[in-house]
């Protein structure tokens, strides 16, 4: 049975005071769900520190190494250590900017689940690409190869079409559910994950106002969310709270 799971994406966002007046209110809140939040690499210890147990603590982005001549990278087993939980690898933006290839995504996901960090693995097609009817071959091309050799229950796709992210303009649940049952039969077709356990989040503009229909869609166990997990109150209301 999957269960449903929201996960923050901070982003290069929040300052230290915006941290505790986040947690601050989530703990006068009496805020149960489980939750996780991937804060900028050099907040994990606040978070770690200031977080209540229902919380757990990932990073954006990790090496694929564990240590070395890597200057300004952040090493998967120095985040065990530090007590992350997860990483999230294959952002739209870290593809799109970083130009992070397949490969080295491929990589990554190996050298984090060696370290017992669970993966969130982003997938996601442009809108030129969605226009130009490609969505299935992208992601395929970005599921098998960034995941091919890869069988852990502890990767977590989360598929976020470019074209909904920090835009406000959201996929229709019909348009979300639609591709989520294709990934899922992609994993069970052409890779060695377990497709019916594999949780698979959406992301792109999720909100209070919308997560609960996403949500609610068969192949959609939850979200993967930017803008609207950075204040608490925000971020509890995509639990209905
Ligand atoms: C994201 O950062 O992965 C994301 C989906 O952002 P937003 O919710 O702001 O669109």
């Amino acid at each position: 049975m999957r269960k449903t799971l929201v996960v923050g994406n901070w982003k290069m966002n929040q300052s230290l005071g915006d941290i505790e007046a986040f947690f601050t209110t989530v703990k006068a809140s009496n805020f149960t769900d489980e939750a996780w939040i991937a804060p900028q690499a050099l907040h994990l210890s606040k978070l770690i520190e200031l977080a209540p147990k229902n919380f757990k603590t990932g990073a954006q982005n990790c090496s694929y190494e564990n240590s070395g001549a890597f200057t300004g990278e952040v090493s998967p087993t120095s985040l065990k250590e530090l007590g992350c939980e997860f990483v999230i690898l294959g952002h739209s933006e870290r593809r799109a900017i970083f130009k992070e290839t397949h490969e080295e995504l491929n990589l990554k996901v190996k050298k984090a689940l060696v370290n017992n960090l669970k993966v969130i693995f982003c997938i996601g097609e442009t809108l030129e690409e969605r226009e130009s009817g490609k969505i299935e071959a992208v992601l395929g091309e970005q599921l098998k190869k960034g995941l091919q050799g890869v069988s852990s229950s502890d990767v977590i796709v989360a598929y976020e079409p470019v074209w909904a992210i920090g835009t406000g303009v959201t996929a229709t649940p019909a348009q979300a559910q639609e591709t989520h049952e294709f990934v899922r039969k992609f994993l069970k077709e052409e890779t060695e994950l377990n497709a019916e356990e594999t949780l698979i989040l959406y992301g792109g503009s999720v909100k209070p106002d919308n997560a609960k229909e996403l949500f609610s869609c068969a192949d959609i166990d939850g979200g993967l969310v930017g803008g609207a997990s950075l204040k608490a109150e925000s971020f509890m209301g995509l639990y209905g709270k």
